[in-house]
């Protein structure tokens, strides 16, 4: 198994229920969702041209568009080396779940990290059973994909993005939809923080007693 990594490095997770926890971002690159207020467009393609050796996107990689292949193997080793403290996997893109991330997610959960996922539910969900999915549901984008019920019925955190009072009626009919049982965090993300949807995501986070996650990391100016 090998994974197209666009970026390694260790921050702050600023976003959803683990907001302030010290994790490892593994970026992977390629992305074929379409959202237009995507602050990561670089990660869209595998572009041969920008293929790069491993150690080059260890690190914040900025907005480049570049990207390592790497063996299963020398990821966990990596990841594992001692080299990083947190023990906080967060595998996100691009759209990570274009891949197969069981092996990955199962071979760091033996570790002893805890492993998240980051992923606009469009694509099934592969990973092992300890693994946090987040669920940033991306519907009617460019690319023209239609959320998977397997993601949702696996997310235990539903992420949306919101600018307007139609984004919380979609987030409602969604929610609707999910199976039986299945209680997933729910949280408010105001989209690019504007204000207008900072507001409109406090009065509802109040109003259903959802969550609020403010993109942290962004207000701090960290990666
Ligand atoms: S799913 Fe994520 S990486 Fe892909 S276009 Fe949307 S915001 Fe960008």
């Amino acid at each position: 198994m090998q994974y197209p990594v666009n970026e390694i490095f260790e921050t702050l997770q600023g976003e959803g229920f683990y907001t302030g926890v010290p994790a490892v971002f593994l970026r992977l690159q390629g992305c074929p969702v379409g959202c237009a207020w995507c602050d990561t467009k670089h990660t869209w393609h595998c572009d041969p041209e920008l293929k790069v050796d491993a150690e080059q996107v260890i690190g914040v990689s900025g907005d480049k568009g570049h990207w390592s292949q790497w063996p299963l193997s020398a990821l966990v080793a990596h990841l594992t080396s001692g080299q990083y403290t947190a023990r906080q996997l967060v595998i996100t893109g691009g759209e990570p779940c274009l891949y197969d991330l069981t092996p990955l997610t199962e071979a760091m959960s033996e570790a002893g990290w805890q492993c998240q996922i980051e992923t606009s539910g469009c694509f099934q969900v592969r990973c092992d059973a300890n693994t946090w999915v987040t669920v940033s549901p991306k519907e009617g984008m460019k690319g023209g994909l239609a959320i998977q019920p397997q993601a949702l019925t696996r997310a235990n955190e539903i992420k949306y993005p919101v600018a307007t009072e139609q984004h919380i009626d979609n987030l409602k009919a969604l929610l609707a939809t999910l199976p039986d049982g299945a209680t997933p965090v729910v949280a408010l993300q105001p989209i690019s923080q504007r204000p207008r949807a900072t507001k409109l995501c406090i009065e509802q986070c109040i109003a259903n007693n959802w969550r609020l996650s403010a993109q942290v990391h962004k207000y701090l100016q960290i990666d």
